[in-house]
């Protein structure tokens, strides 16, 4: 996977949260204070930006400078953590021309790991994290991250959430899926979509995944 694998995942990352941008907000609107939705697709617009302006040649400068835009355009708490996520799992990758599957798996890991250092959060608090960690479990395979992913995000539905601003509910948290492990599980999804060429368009050109 080169630099350009890494900016298609991010390009069908932005399309995703573009495209389900109500169905976040409204999660938010449950448990938060609705601008999740609003809040991401304005980040991943800025991503995609910055991309297509500098042009960033390898998979860690990809992810460093997505990362670095998400923190500088996204206010609420997803933008540090996003943009942690990403500048951590950049940085690990270092500045390989191409990265295989279990490289990206160790450099994602590090990656999730640090966004739980920086929120204090683990597995079970109702965070994106609860979408991240067993999709990274489940790589190389992307289409089985995918489906963790968003086993994750169902799962976190009966949660109270322990973090962040829906922790403020206490017990009116439950029912409720995470905003931030349901926008996690479309940008997992996304990473298969680059892969396996799975997005259900012709519009995205020939993908490799297994690069
Ligand atoms: P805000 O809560 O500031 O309005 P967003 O609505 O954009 O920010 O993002 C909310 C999401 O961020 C939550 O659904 C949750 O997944 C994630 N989140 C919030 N706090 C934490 C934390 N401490 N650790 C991990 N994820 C968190
Ligand atoms: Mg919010």
């Amino acid at each position: 996977m080169d630099a350009g694998f890494f900016r298609r995942w991010l390009a069908l990352a932005a399309a995703a949260v573009d495209r389900d941008a109500g169905r976040l907000t409204d999660l938010d609107s449950a448990v938060g204070d609705a601008d999740h939705g609003s809040n991401l697709r304005r980040g991943f617009a800025a991503v995609t930006a910055a991309l297509d302006e500098q042009e960033p040649d390898t998979p860690g400068a990809v992810l460093q400078l997505a990362g670095r835009t998400l923190v500088s355009k996204v206010g609420g708490a997803s933008g540090p953590l996003y943009g942690t996520l990403l500048r951590r799992t950049g940085k690990a990758l270092g500045d390989a021309p191409e990265v295989g599957g279990e490289e990206l798996r160790d450099a994602l890991r590090e990656g999730v790991e640090a966004v739980a250092r920086l929120g204090g959060g683990a597995a079970g608090d109702k965070t994106m994290l609860d979408a991240l960690l067993p999709a990274v479990d489940a790589l190389p395979d992307t289409a089985a991250a995918r489906t963790a992913a968003l086993g994750g995000a169902e799962a976190t539905v009966p949660l109270q959430a322990r973090k962040g601003r829906a922790s403020y509910l206490g017990e009116r948290s439950k029912g409720h899926m995470d905003p931030g492990a349901a926008s996690s599980a479309l940008l997992i999804g996304a990473l298969d979509e680059a892969a396996n060429g799975t997005d259900g368009t012709d519009g995205n050109g020939t993908v490799d995944g297994d690069g």
